[in-house]
């Protein structure tokens, strides 16, 4: 299986990325974020759930997204591979992952962090949420995804690097060249694996 993290800040991209890669190798993209909004546009058990956190910038509680997660890979057992757009974000999630894919006898091929200026950042949010109107690109709560990003998430730079899986990307390019940069790295790697 080829399965690929694609996080960074929020903004920097990986979404976008994540369709452009999803498209070229035929995998099944989980952006946990998109899912979240779904739920709580629909209102449902979990949406009421994470509309504060969302709303605020914070994080679910780990227990939510992980099982969450859990039943999209137990519901999709044929795909060639997953791209994670927004999980893992913190240690739990990503050492979670890691067991699940065990289980499952594969594992992450490769953790793409996109790496954008926070000034740079703070400006494709605040125009995005000018053009999408999404509740969570307000100055405020920018600032607080920010923060969180860094003491929770940033950590995962190390862990996926001491398994010699980090690949750090710039980030602030057009987005067809970032995607090249992306292509390349996994093309070398499908490569080696054969
Ligand atoms: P961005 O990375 O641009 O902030 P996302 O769409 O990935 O946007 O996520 C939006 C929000 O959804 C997050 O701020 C958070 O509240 C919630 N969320 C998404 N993924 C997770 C996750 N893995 N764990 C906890 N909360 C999450």
């Amino acid at each position: 299986m080829l399965n690929i993290i694609v996080f960074g800040a929020p903004g920097c991209g990986k979404g976008t990325q994540s369709e452009l890669i999803v498209r070229k190798y035929d995998l099944f993209h989980i952006s946990t974020g998109s899912i979240l909004r779904t739920e709580i546009e629909k209102q449902t058990e979990l949406g009421k759930l994470a509309e504060a956190y969302v709303h605020d910038g914070r994080l679910l509680p780990d227990d939510l997204t992980v099982q969450m997660l859990s039943g999209i890979l137990e519901s999709n057992p044929d795909k060639k591979g997953f791209i994670f757009d927004g999980f893992p974000r913190t240690m739990v999630q990503a050492e979670t992952l890691d067991h699940l894919l065990r289980e499952k006898n594969t594992g992450i091929i490769a953790g793409f962090n996109l790496d954008v200026e926070e000034d740079i950042l703070t400006e494709r949010m605040l125009k995005r949420g000018e053009d999408q109107g999404r509740c969570d690109d307000t100055p405020d709560t920018i600032r607080k995804r920010l923060e969180v990003y860094r003491i929770q998430t940033e950590p995962l730079i190390a862990y996926y690097k001491k398994q010699g899986k980090l690949f750090k990307i710039k980030g602030n390019k057009p987005v067809g060249d970032v995607f090249e940069d992306i292509r390349e790295v996994l093309d070398r790697l499908i490569y080696q694996d054969k």
